[in-house]
């Protein structure tokens, strides 16, 4: 059966949605709507930074504000059968490999001659069978599952920016713990549902590529991809809770409309007027500047 074509805004309860997360929800469903897609709501809850009742509240904010969605929200922790299928079987196809490093192993590691900055080292993906052992018996944690990448680099197509490359290294599909990584729980989910167009703040922009490849390797379409801009409070940092009245508790439903209206170069409208307005090549391009009043 295929799925007619969806978008979706997949927040992480790690806290409350703050009006640049608002934003970009927004800007999910009105790609989604004009475009006549179905709109789903996915929370990533996979975390354990991240919190059930938190994730509760992200959805009734994203109701209050007016946003509707096709379907149930869908919770990624659900989702575990799901993911171990697909870690099976790219392990059956001899795709993966044990990994102990930390943080600091890959960041002291030394960097194969091609391999760009960011990208994991190697370190673990020629190990023998006895090193692994030993690796094992030294660290004392059970390792992370990287996926066996043929390559340094990739390159999709943004709706935003255009042709963008970035790394495709050996990342991880499941993590220490257990628990599937995000780039594999994001492919997975997001090609299990329908959904053909991902729109997501631009600090996303570079996993796109890694995704992009693990949707291939599996079969997937490779959706289209629109990084929207982020939201950055008056010092140019990224908007935190810090700088106050950021969230929908703090600042209200109506002016938050307003305030996202205005951040799109458009008078106060309604989330219906805003989709009769919207059209994707209007969008600024720079990050907006949020002066809460
Ligand atoms: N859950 C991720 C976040 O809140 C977004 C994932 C995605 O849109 O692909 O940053």
């Amino acid at each position: 059966m295929s799925l007619a074509p969806a978008g979706r805004f997949a927040p992480s309860p790690s806290a409350d949605l703050h009006i640049g997360n608002l934003r970009t929800a927004v800007l999910a469903w009105l790609f989604a709507r004009s475009t006549g897609r179905r709109f789903l709501l996915r929370v990533e809850d996979l975390d354990d930074r991240t919190f059930a009742d938190v994730g509760a509240r992200q959805v009734e904010d994203l109701s209050a504000i007016g946003l509707t969605w096709d379907g149930q929200v869908e919770w990624q922790t659900t989702h575990r059968v799901r993911y171990d299928a697909i870690i099976d079987q790219l392990a059956a196809d001899g795709r993966l490999y044990e990994c102990y490093c930390s943080r600091k192993d890959i960041a002291a590691a030394p960097r194969a001659p091609h391999a760009p900055q960011g990208a994991y080292p190697g370190t673990c993906r020629e190990l023998t069978d006895a090193e692994r052992d030993e690796r094992r018996a030294e660290t004392g944690r059970p390792p992370a599952l990287r996926l066996r990448t043929d390559t340094f680099v990739g390159t999709v197509t943004d709706l935003l920016h255009g042709s963008y490359t970035g790394i495709v290294d050996d990342f991880v599909v499941r993590r220490g713990d257990g628990v599937a990584a995000y780039n594999l729980a994001v492919v997975v989910d997001d090609a299990d549902a329908g959904i053909d167009q991902v729109v997501r703040g631009d600090d996303l922009l570079s996993s796109s590529p890694r995704q992009a490849y693990l949707a291939r390797l599996l079969g997937y379409p490779v959706p289209t991809y629109a990084h929207v801009p982020l939201v950055l409070n008056a010092d140019g940092a990224r908007l935190a809770k810090r700088d106050g009245a950021v969230t929908l508790a703090e600042i209200g439903v109506d002016r938050a409309l307003h305030q996202i209206s205005a951040s799109l170069g458009w008078p106060a409208l309604d989330l219906d007027g805003m989709l009769r307005r919207f059209d994707p090549v209007d969008l600024p391009r720079n990050p907006w500047i949020y002066q809460p009043v």
